[in-house]
């Protein structure tokens, strides 16, 4: 299977749907970044972050945001949560006996998530896990070098989780490593997920801010600038 990317404020983002991007990784291994607004405005700020990007071997549309900007752009790509594409990499594992680290979030909620995880998963084979606060990251590189696992998800946030990848990847050449934010804390069910007709509605964002306002912050004016700058591209034809 080929990429194929389309060009957003910059960015390519592929246009994979979720099963063909968990099978292109799985056979090429590396980095999935998976990408929102928010990111791109910041990655436009900082050209380190922007390398990361970049560099990685995948770059799914994570957001209500992403998959509206790329419709303004003429591309037709169907967003793919980064904690459903999560799941479907831990079903894969569970299924075909790869093994799984988890790194991020609350010690308790790693701990509960794991534990869910193998409840849903039977099969699971977690092999290590370590919350999201720590203060010697080579501590926790150390252990995955020797652990060389199939899959590592890493939940601390963005650019965090993504710098923490992008250092360690050539490093662990056969393991797909994910950035996935929030994710721990929705299977530790710690946060709620919108209901589903906020999902169909592409309005989970809309429902996060209300359950968590502080999160208004990172939307705006990320949120409106995105748009912006998706215009201007489309009318400039930038992406062309
Ligand atoms: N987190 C962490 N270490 C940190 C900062 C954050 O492990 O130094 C975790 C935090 O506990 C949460 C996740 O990173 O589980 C980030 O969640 P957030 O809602 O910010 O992610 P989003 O999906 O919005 O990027």
């Amino acid at each position: 299977m080929e990429r194929k990317l389309f060009k957003i404020s910059g960015f390519g983002v592929d246009s994979f749907t979720g099963d063909e991007a968990a099978g292109y990784i799985f056979e090429n291994y590396g980095q999935v970044v998976t990408i929102n607004p928010e990111m791109i405005m910041n990655a436009k700020k900082r050209p380190d972050f922007a390398a990361v990007i970049n560099s990685a071997e995948l770059v799914i549309p994570d957001s209500a945001g992403v998959e509206l900007g790329l419709k303004i752009l003429g591309h037709s790509v169907a967003r793919i949560p980064g904690v459903d594409f999560g799941k479907k990499l831990l079903k894969i594992c569970a299924a075909e006996n790869k093994t799984v680290a988890l790194v991020g979030a609350k010690n308790d909620v790693i701990e509960l998530a794991a534990e869910n995880l193998k409840k849903e998963l039977p099969g699971l084979n977690i092999v290590y896990k370590h919350d999201g606060y720590f203060s010697d990251e080579d501590v926790i590189n150390n252990e995955l070098i020797n652990l060389q696992p199939d899959l590592v998800l890493v939940a601390l946030g963005s650019p965090k989780q993504e710098f923490f990848i992008s250092k360690i990847k050539k490093q662990l050449p056969k393991t797909v490593l994910v950035g996935l934010g929030g994710s721990f804390d929705v299977w530790a069910g710690v946060v709620e997920r919108a209901p589903v007709i906020f999902q169909n509605l592409r309005l989970e964002w809309l429902y996060r801010t209300i359950k968590q306002p502080q999160r208004i912050k990172r939307i705006f004016p990320a949120l409106p600038l995105f748009v912006i700058d998706v215009l201007i591209e489309r009318i400039s034809g930038k992406n062309a």
